[in-house]
């Protein structure tokens, strides 16, 4: 048992307003310099819809994270080894600015000296990379935001693959279309595909709270991490000639602070908390089947009040604070207690340390000729409109796309316990349903009146000091401190305070 610590994030994906204040805070801070323009550490996108870069979740395009091989074991699915080495001046699978988006501003010096005339002047479009006017503006960071180009852009989102015609059509169809918001930062992995990736390993996890950073020193713009990463989040300066990515505002957090995109989020869906895991299973854990990753990925997190994980926590050098903050952990709560909130992807096998409360959406059922579609539905179902998991507008196979690996049992069980949390607390509040009801919604969650009340009150009335629950990080008593964390990274996996065995991967 090898105990470490990792301060981690929920998105509660219902609270999310797609206002994009959180994107704009990361820019504001890190990426408002020369060579970072078209970068966005905080992006959020609209799904269904291709993202940021576009199509990012196409693995056969970009080639990123890993891949269960036929020994059994997992490989990178950019390169081997030797192929890293004999390809070093060539990859193929990076997304060209236009992937991205040509980062533009507009020439607002127009709206104050144009001289006078008949026509209102206006402020045209400047490319960012060129300097010229931008006659057609085709892509941005989240194009497809509130239907800005669907259907056209929204049908080529990869995880609609697996839906049936039916299924699309309900997704597009005007009137009933239906999309949600998804915010996406550095997933700051256990398993990350950008470490592994960089020849010149310039990529390295911290010991005391697992964030991933680019040594901007050793970076020497081989791009690798780019290709590695599949979820394309990290970034090349074209200016520095160096890769960047989310810190997840590490300076703030080492002062007590949550980071930028945390702090200004308008819907309050983030939570940040310190979740206690066991390094030993992290190769087994990223190489079971595609169904067992989720399962795999929450054994792999401990209990915090369990004597032998905090006394195996201590010995690693993991702070008094750290493990309080542990126990109290908003994270921990959504992520293993209430197993409410599931990683983006897991397929990828990079072991992503930030999850997602699927959105339940206002109205879950979809629509047949102006009514709720209650064809074919068992009558002891609960009622159509709030609960239909069989009828959602959003088909649960795209939500297991998402967020379980295809698992749809896996995802159907999180919705089982939000549906319940739903009809218990109207049945309390606005009345209308049976008693039996409520049982039923409680029986098919697996949840029971105290937790129900417990989901509710982090959900919907959580104070700061409840959301975001990280001591300030003691950077005295980090391995860094005193040890360059590259020089320790071969030796010991990443920084750890003492010495142990030597890893394979
Ligand atoms: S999400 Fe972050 S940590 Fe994970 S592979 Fe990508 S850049 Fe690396
Ligand atoms: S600030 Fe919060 S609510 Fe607004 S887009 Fe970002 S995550 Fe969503």
């Amino acid at each position: 048992m090898d105990i470490r610590a990792h301060v981690s994030m929920v998105f509660h994906l219902d609270k999310c307003i797609g206002c994009h204040t959180c994107s704009v805070a990361c820019k504001n801070i890190w990426t408002d310099r020369k060579g970072t323009e078209y970068m966005w550490w905080n992006n959020v996108e609209t799904k269904p819809g291709t993202g940021y870069p576009t199509q990012w979740e196409d693995q056969g395009k970009y080639k990123g994270g890993w891949e269960k091989g036929k020994d059994g074991k997992i490989h990178l699915r950019l390169h081997n080894r030797t192929e890293g080495l004999t390809n070093i001046f060539y990859n193929p699978a990076l997304p060209t600015i236009d992937d991205y988006y040509e980062p533009w501003t507009y020439d607002y010096e127009n709206l104050f000296n144009a001289p006078e005339g008949d026509d209102q002047p206006t402020a045209r479009a400047v490319s960012m990379i060129t300097g010229k006017p931008m006659d057609n503006i085709e892509a941005g960071p989240n194009w497809d935001d509130d239907l800005g180009g669907s259907p056209l852009y929204a049908s080529n989102d990869v995880n609609l693959d697996k839906l049936t015609e039916d299924e699309r059509e309900q997704l597009n169809e005007i009137e009933r279309v239906v999309f949600f918001y998804l915010p996406r930062i550095c997933n700051h992995c256990l398993n990350p595909g950008c470490v592994a990736a960089c020849p010149a390993g310039a990529i390295y996890k911290r010991g005391e709270d697992g964030i991933v950073l680019i040594s901007q020193e050793k970076c020497r713009a081989w791009r690798m991490c780019i290709s590695g990463c599949p979820y394309k989040k990290t970034y090349y300066n074209w200016s520095s000639g160096k890769s960047e990515k989310c810190i997840l505002c590490f300076p703030r957090l080492e002062s007590g602070q949550p980071p930028a995109c945390f702090h200004s989020c308008v819907g309050r869906i983030r939570y940040l908390g310190v979740l206690l895991y066991d390094a030993d299973q992290i190769e087994q854990c990223a190489s079971v089947p595609d169904e067992d990753l989720v399962a795999a990925q929450r054994d792999m997190i401990q209990d915090p009040f369990d004597p032998e994980i905090i006394a195996a926590a201590k010995a690693n050098g993991i702070s008094d604070a750290m493990i309080a903050a542990a126990q109290n952990s908003p994270v921990y709560k959504f992520v293993k207690k209430w197993q409410i909130a599931l990683p983006l992807h897991p397929e990828f096998r990079t072991l992503p340390m930030l999850y997602y409360v699927p959105p339940m959406l206002p109205v879950l059922a979809k629509t047949k000729d102006g009514n709720y579609d209650i064809e074919g539905l068992d009558q002891e179902n609960l009622p159509t409109m709030l609960s239909s998991l069989e009828k959602a507008r959003m088909p649960i196979k795209y939500m297991a796309s998402l967020f379980s690996a295809g698992n749809v049992e896996e995802v159907e069980q999180v919705y089982r316990k939000l549906i319940a949390v739903r009809i218990f607390k109207r049945a309390q509040k606005v009345k209308g349903y049976q008693q039996a009801e409520v049982d039923t919604a409680l029986a098919q969650g697996k949840t029971d009146a105290e937790e129900v009340e417990a989901i509710f009150r982090l959900t919907s009335l959580p104070t700061y000091e409840e959301r975001f629950v990280v001591p300030p990080l003691g950077r005295e008593s980090a391995v860094e401190a005193w040890e360059r964390p590259l020089d320790r990274k071969r030796e010991a996996g990443f920084g750890v305070r003492n010495k142990i065995a030597k890893r394979k991967f």
